[in-house]
């Protein structure tokens, strides 16, 4: 049995074939330009490639309530041209197979979660942030994906400001100072003038970020008591988690219980971003056997 993934980033869709075990058989990007070029060589690769059922993670926000007229578009979106478009509806036209449509983060949290599965670990409960270009953050709690009208925007809750940090107004163009606003890769260049990549973690702007990370850390942990805390996308590293996991074991002050903070406050295990796309073929899966 064959298994479809689409991770669609606002920069590239990487789309893959897998087989049962969730290992990448076949892969492609596609550069994220218009919906219609974009989806048609999307369509046009699983045509070539034909699976049995695709899971689908999208940036947002998306419409996952499967009672809305709504369903499977991408909705509000910031992306040019990508406000309101009719994602799954697309590819079901074009390739008549079961899919499964969810957030980005949320196919990373359940590719980890699988992975956890099928190693010792054997964890039940995980959530995934996600912190690049934009900031999210999936969960999966006793297995199953968090929402009920909607799927979680954990990139978006309000923290505490840093003290050195109050002039700063934040960047997200809904809340301004929310996680997302001050965290997220574009406020390098907002605050600094130039790109994450180019400040050293001896700059103190790292500790500011960590602080707002940790917090979010210690939010998540009270709300949801998971089994452990992932950190994606372009921002995170081991580096930076190091000063996550000292502001969180501060933050948190011995309140509640929680696994060793090298295991607790974690990169992903699966590596080279890998995570959504063992998410996607693993509920890909979970259509075909439902
Ligand atoms: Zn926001």
């Amino acid at each position: 049995m064959l298994v479809g993934s689409i991770e669609a980033g606002g920069t590239k869709f990487v789309c893959a074939v897998g087989n049962g075990d969730y290992q990448v058989k076949d892969q492609v990007r596609i550069p994220t330009t218009t919906p219609a070029e974009t989806l048609k060589r999307t369509a046009d690769y699983f045509k070539r490639h034909p699976v049995s059922a695709i899971g689908v993670a999208s940036f947002g926000p998306i419409e996952i309530r499967q009672n809305s007229s709504k369903y499977g578009f991408i909705t509000k979106t910031p992306k040019p041209g990508w406000q309101d478009t009719d994602f799954v509806g697309y590819l079901k036209r074009e390739l008549d197979v079961p899919i499964f449509f969810t957030t980005d983060v949320n196919g990373s949290a359940y590719g980890e979660y699988v992975m956890s599965t099928l190693s010792n670990e054997k964890i039940d409960s995980l959530v995934y942030y996600t912190i690049g270009t934009g900031v999210g953050g999936g969960a999966v709690v006793n297995g199953q994906l968090l929402g009920a009208i909607g799927h979680p925007e954990m990139g978006h809750v309000l923290l505490k400001r840093h003290p050195d940090d109050l002039d700063f107004p934040g960047v997200c163009p809904f809340h301004g100072d929310c996680l997302e606003g001050l965290v997220s890769g574009p406020t390098f260049e907002a605050r600094l003038n130039r790109p994450g990549e180019d400040v050293p973690f001896s700059h103190p702007v790292w500790n500011i970020l960590s602080y707002y990370v940790a917090q979010a850390a210690l939010q998540v942990t009270l709300e949801l008591r998971p089994n452990k805390i992932i950190f994606g996308g372009g921002v995170s590293s081991e580096k930076f988690l190091q000063k996550v996991r000292r502001d969180f074991a501060k933050l948190l002050n011995g309140y509640v219980e929680v696994p060793g903070l090298e295991r607790y406050l974690t990169m992903p295990e699966i590596p080279n971003n890998g995570s959504a796309t063992v998410g996607n073929f693993a509920m890909a899966a979970k259509l075909l056997r439902e």
